[in-house]
């Protein structure tokens, strides 16, 4: 037996372990236990076709030896992706630590306060290079954040009466390609009519409820958004501004002109193009919309002592509380990225800001005027770091992509080149020596930089920015390094104990598999690369689209979605676009059963569909009898059924095929919500039990870490009738025959971390995958018996099993006066991540341990578990000065001279021997939730401080 195949490094429990868990469950097999679990008529007979698997030090020299097919060409191309310098110390302590990989979402902030303040600089940071009142703590990318700008301001539009009913949205023709592309996608179902023009002839008329800018354009050229603003304005028109963050440094923020929205990308600050993604996006704006924003706000509040302590803020804005009602359908989105390039701006501060970008614009003008000496039109008035030049492009590009450089080409008479933080004056030289051999004229040779300036003086700026000590601090490495170490040990990470969060599956993410994310010729290729020089990537992808097509049997995939809920609204929006093909545009009915993940019905309102709910059973199952009228009652206008398999119950529904028979007898198309792959993967699949399109979270099943939050890849698998309808890009071809518009801004979403589960499947080949899958149902019933007799676990399959994951019942403990946030807050004192609290059933935990976690493990968390229902116990609802209300414990408390709890610290702090050899101390006591909302502070600097201002 090979000792060191990736599969017994991944899976968990070894040979001997799975035998002893096997017979606490009364059974001799691991197929057996598979017979019990999956119904008879969706297991699959054969097994995946899929590569044999590759030990980790094969798959390192394939990766690498894949990566020189790329070639990393010097890159000028912009339209929002630069060449950036990560610093060093930001690539080694967090790119590459697990400590902040594979966190998750701090949804237990006082084992998360490191990310938290991390996320809370972020947010300080956008606030105040944008010039706004309040920032979200990072979405997907800066096309899907503009998205978000055109929603919000429809949605704000009807608190004007004199706008309720108003469509209409301007589009400035100077955005981003990928911008447009997305608008376009996501303004039809809601009924937003997109005009784009010219900004100049704009008339500011009453039909219009918002419009957006580009800031700088894309093609370089700053345009007046200050009168433009102002007009809008006068004429109760909210504008939104897509920014670039860099050149905010140098330019007055938007939010001193009086925009709504600010938008944009932090790619810029440090963090590796890869092809596409992924990047932090960010979202600024007013005060008053801080209900309708999207995705998650980092907010100040008090822990029980009263002492500063942050969480996530205006949570009843959000998918999982308010569903079909909430403000957007985010729930992972970029918060290794965001802390990265918050890092970014800790470690340079202000003035190294400003030093960057001096440098990228004095290099710009002196660009220009040696173009200009070329004898070359250069027609943008005032630019930051972006020419254009009017020539005959075809005569530029054959030299330049001779001479390995690549630069923009709009049209056959334009030229744009982007210049960036990596720019050297060699660089600048040979640049020079492209247009200059064009031309057929001597070069220009630079020699040294010199302050120049090309920014038109309405739109300079003047106001200041991170003037917070933290970005005043920590500016050399020794200083930065301590202080994102301080930062990390708050955080409770995989690399401390098991995070057993139901739904969200945490399994190991292989150090082999992080590798070649920091591999020079995956990391730095520009997403509109002509792809001929990204041969690599593409053998990548497609294979990785064929791994995934094979696991789920389906017909073909789609990487571009880069989150769960963004490969919801592209599974949607393309049965949408089927459903048209066939001349039926009134289908809008979306069947959601009631167990669903908010995301489910927040995604359907996106689409422009109308959700209909139906039953479970009293066994936690769909009422088929429910959703069969429901689905006759709708049957001429069905659209779908959204549903996940195994239900997010932990079942395998045995009517699975029924019901997705029903769906298609009337009409329908059925999309499986894919969270829960890892309890089919090699075992059954979406294709056979009858759905049409699937989404797939990487980061969840496929080994892509968390990240605290995200980054993710949601794409979508489909079957033969959907494939013409996969999403597009409209600078490199990508998708269906007839595809819908982008649904990302990149054409292949977050390519960079899609190496991660292509290493996933190729190290563990079907085998491993399937025994993985195995194992993932091992393991979570083993938890199960262990806790049977503490516990009880709602919903089994027919045979009594649970699937990847249960939900143990923490209601009967109200009658002690503990709520099931007590149990999850005292597991913090265990030494363990509590699993999902209250989703999909209120006071309950969802538990799922994958198949990552060994036996020993698995028993440290059933100890901790049992331990606590003792002490449940033996606590009563008069009482509730105890070790549970009182949970969790921190350093401070226990070494504190006074101690008046009716327990002692040792009870407190070490209820059990094996947390004195790894004791994990939170930072804060339990947090305020409530407080913070009412007192909503979401940067460094306090309220008032802007107030004032
Ligand atoms: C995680 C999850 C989602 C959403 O995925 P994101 O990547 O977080 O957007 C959707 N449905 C279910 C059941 C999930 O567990």
């Amino acid at each position: 037996m090979n000792t060191n195949a990736f599969a017994l490094r991944h899976i968990g429990p070894s040979e001997a372990e799975q035998k002893q868990m096997l017979n606490a469950l009364g059974l001799d097999s691991l197929d057996q236990l598979i017979y019990e679990t999956i119904p008879d008529d969706i297991r699959l007979k054969n097994g995946l076709k899929l590569d044999e698997p590759m030990t980790e030090y094969e798959y390192l020299l394939h990766i690498h030896e894949l990566s020189k097919k790329n070639k990393a060409y010097t890159t000028y191309i912009g339209l929002g992706y630069h060449p950036s310098i990560m610093p060093a110390v930001i690539q080694r302590n967090i790119l590459e630590n697990p400590g902040w990989y594979t966190a998750y979402t701090p949804y237990q902030a006082e084992i998360a306060q490191g990310r938290l303040e991390a996320l809370l600089n972020f947010q300080t940071m956008v606030i105040d290079l944008t010039g706004m009142e309040i920032a979200n703590a990072s979405l997907l990318d800066e096309s899907t954040a503009a998205a978000e700008a055109m929603s919000l301001l429809f949605a704000v539009r009807e608190r004007d009466q004199k706008k309720a009913g108003i469509n209409k949205f301007f589009v400035s023709e100077h955005i981003l390609p990928q911008t447009l592309s997305t608008l376009q996608t996501r303004a039809t179902p809601i009924g937003v009519e997109l005009i784009v023009g010219k900004e100049e002839e704009f008339d500011f008329s009453e039909d219009f409820f918002g419009a957006i800018l580009q800031y700088p354009g894309k093609h370089g050229q700053i345009t007046d958004i200050k009168s433009f603003i102002k007009k809008a304005n006068d004429s109760r028109i909210k504008v939104a501004v897509a920014a670039d963050i860099l050149s905010l440094v140098k330019l007055e923020a938007p939010g001193k002109f009086g925009a709504d929205v600010v938008v944009g990308t932090t790619q810029r600050f440090g963090i590796p193009m890869g092809y596409g993604g992924p990047h932090a996006a960010y979202f600024a704006t007013k005060e008053a919309y801080k209900r309708d924003l999207p995705g998650r706000i980092i907010g100040v509040t008090k822990d029980m002592d009263g002492n500063r302590a942050l969480r996530m803020a205006l949570q009843t804005r959000e998918q999982h509380i308010k569903r079909d009602k909430a403000t957007s359908n985010i729930c992972t989105a970029q918060v290794l990225l965001a802390v990265m390039a918050s890092m970014y701006a800790v470690y340079h501060g202000p003035k190294g800001l400003k030093f960057i970008a001096n440098k990228v614009h004095n290099r710009t003008v002196i660009l220009a005027n040696a173009l200009k000496k070329l004898g070359y039109e250069q027609v943008n008035s005032s630019y930051f770091d972006t020419l254009q030049i009017k020539t005959k492009a075809k005569k530029i590009k054959k030299v330049a992509t001779e001479k390995k450089v690549n630069l923009y080409y709009p049209n056959k008479q334009t030229v744009t080149v982007s210049i960036n933080e990596t720019t050297s004056i060699r660089d600048l030289n040979y640049l020079i020596s492209v247009f200059a051999e064009a031309a057929n004229e001597e070069t220009i040779v630079i020699s040294n930089i010199t302050d120049e300036n090309s920014i038109d003086s309405t739109v300079k700026r003047t106001s200041d920015f991170l003037t917070d000590p933290i970005f005043n601090l920590y500016h050399s490495e020794t200083e930065l390094m301590r202080y994102m170490k301080n930062l990390e040990r708050k955080d409770l990470a995989l690399n401390h104990s098991m995070i057993s969060l139901g739904s969200c599956t945490m399994k190991l993410n292989a150090a082999s598999e992080m590798l070649p994310l920091s591999i020079y010729k995956w990391a730095n290729i520009h997403p509109f690369a002509p792809l001929k020089q990204a041969k690599g990537y593409t053998k990548v992808l497609k294979e990785l689209e064929d791994q995934l097509t094979e696991i789920t049997g389906f017909a073909a995939t789609s990487l571009q979605p880069n989150s769960g809920a963004q490969g919801e609204f592209a599974g949607l929006m393309v049965i949408k676009a089927y459903h048209e093909s066939r001349g039926d545009h009134h289908r809008n009915i979306c069947l959601i059963p009631s167990s669903a993940h908010g995301t489910n019905p927040a995604t359907a309102v996106m689409a422009g569909m109308k959700v209909v709910v139906t039953k479970s059973t009293d066994e936690g199952n769909i009422d088929v009898d429910d959703l069969r009228a429901k689905a006759e009652l709708h049957k001429d206008n069905l659209s779908c059924l959204m549903v996940t398999y195994p239900s997010t119950h932990g079942v395998y529904e045995s009517a699975i095929k029924e019901i997705t028979k029903i769906i298609h007898d009337n009409g329908g198309q059925v999309y499986m919500d894919g969270a829960n792959m890892n309890a089919q993967v090699g075992l059954t699949n979406p294709g056979n039990i009858g759905a049409d399109v699937c989404h797939l979270n990487l980061h969840k099943t496929f080994a892509i870490p968390h990240g605290g939050g995200g980054p993710g890849v949601g794409p979508i698998c489909v079957a033969e009738q959907l494939v013409p309808f996969l999403p597009g890009n409209p600078v490199i071809k990508t998708g269906g025959e007839k595809a819908i518009t982008a649904i990302s801004a990149a054409p292949f979403g977050s390519a960079l971390v899609c190496l991660i589960s292509y290493g996933y499947i190729k190290m563990l080949g079907a085998e491993g995958l399937t025994a993985a899958t195995k194992t993932a149902i091992l393991n979570a019933n083993y938890i199960k018996q262990r806790l049977q007799g503490s516990f009880d676990t709602l919903y089994s399959g027919e045979r009594g099993r649970a699937a990847h994951e249960m939900i143990v019942d923490c209601r009967p403990f109200k009658a002690h006066g503990i709520e099931v946030s007590d149990i999850a807050k005292r597991l913090i004192d265990y030494g363990f991540h509590a699993p999902t609290v209250s989703f999909p059933v209120a006071g309950t935990l969802m538990i799922e341990p994958t198949e990552s976690e060994s036996k020993a493990e698995l028993d440290r968390f059933c100890d901790a578990m049992i331990s606590i229902k003792k002490e449940i116990d033996q606590v009563s609802k008069d009482n509730p000065n105890n070790v549970l209300k009182n949970a969790p414990h921190t350093l401070n408390m226990v070494t504190s001279s006074d101690w008046d709890f009716p327990y002692t610290r040792e009870e407190a702090a070490f209820p059990l021997d094996y947390i004195r050899n790894n004791k994990f101390w939170p930072t804060v006591r339990r947090v305020d939730e409530a407080y913070g909302d009412r007192n909503l502070v979401c940067s460094c600097t306090p309220i008032e401080a802007y107030a004032e201002a």
